[in-house]
């Protein structure tokens, strides 16, 4: 073959190079770590992220965020031990749903104590799922653990996402970890199945009375950020414009199908998942006006 009748097979397989080269150029890692204060730690695997509190005494986990790839955990663990030695102490469970707290198991082996709400205990001790380390300890409203100088508070906000939500807070630092039922720019997930109508509202103001300047959520939504107060007034205001609309629709019986279809939000447009999510949103509420479920 001549160069002139090689030369275009020579692009192309440039191209064909050049493709797979920038698409991975442009993916997020696979999990990273990031620091957010002196003692605290954000690790995200895939699209789940979970916080970690590092003290002189030992090392707080939260959710190990391992669901049918235990290499997250041990993960997890090893970039734990790139930072200290200290003995892992304690393992939080954000709440009791299995994409956040499958996989515990490496924790466990190391020693740690496994604390939920009771209400996620009960549950999960009634589920009797293998792939979840079953909680040690049950907690109530609310729930301090102090460790080597930090004070991490667990409170619960009432029924929101689940019935077991634990909101975590580290008062000196003004830090929130919240997973899930404050999703930032983003829709709630599909028909906010598990969810408790109209307790979830409430959850929103017990979060914002609470005193923190930036919160970790349990996803990486809108480009990894932090979130702040106002992305929670925004998250409820979300659900407020959304029950408002689907009350109108219900009203003029809509529910399900005619609302699912016809509903617009477009405040909310560019919110991530805003056509995936919407039609489940509307599902949700419709139940909630119509059925009053
Ligand atoms: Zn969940």
């Amino acid at each position: 073959m001549t160069w002139r009748r090689a030369l275009p097979l020579l692009l192309l397989a440039a191209v064909a190079l050049a493709v797979p080269v920038l698409a991975l150029a442009q993916q997020p890692p696979l999990f990273e770590t990031k620091r957010i204060t002196d003692n605290v730690y954000l690790f995200r695997y895939g699209g789940h992220q979970s916080m970690f509190v590092v003290t002189p005494d030992g090392v707080i986990a939260t959710d190990p965020i391992a669901q049918r790839r235990p290499e997250a955990a041990t993960t997890y663990i090893a970039e734990i031990r790139k930072i200290t030695q200290a003995p892992i102490k304690y393992v939080v469970y954000s709440h009791h749903h299995y994409d956040h707290i499958e996989g515990g198991k490496p924790f466990k082996d190391a020693g740690a104590t496994f604390i939920a709400h009771m209400n996620a205990k009960t549950r999960l001790e009634a589920l009797k799922n293998p792939a979840v380390v079953i909680p040690d300890i049950g907690t109530g409203t609310l729930h301090a653990i102090e460790l080597g100088g930090t004070r991490l508070e667990l409170h619960y906000v009432g029924r929101n996402h689940s019935d077991n939500s634990l909101v975590m807070l580290l008062p000196k630092e003004k830090l929130l970890f919240t997973v899930d039922f404050i999703p930032i720019e983003s829709l709630q997930f599909r028909d906010f199945p598990d969810s408790f109508l109209p307790d979830f509202f409430d959850s929103f103001d017990r979060v914002l009375a609470l005193d923190w300047d930036r919160m970790i959520p349990g996803h990486p939504y809108a480009g990894g950020r932090l979130g702040t107060k106002d992305d929670v007034r925004a998250a409820k205001q979300y659900m407020v414009d959304l029950s408002d609309a689907v009350r109108q629709a219900q009203l003029a019986g809509k529910c399900f199908d005619t609302a699912m279809k016809e509903i617009k939000l477009p405040k909310y447009e560019t919110w991530r998942n805003y056509d995936a999510y919407l039609p489940g949103n509307i599902e949700r509420f419709c139940e909630f006006w119509g059925g009053g479920f």
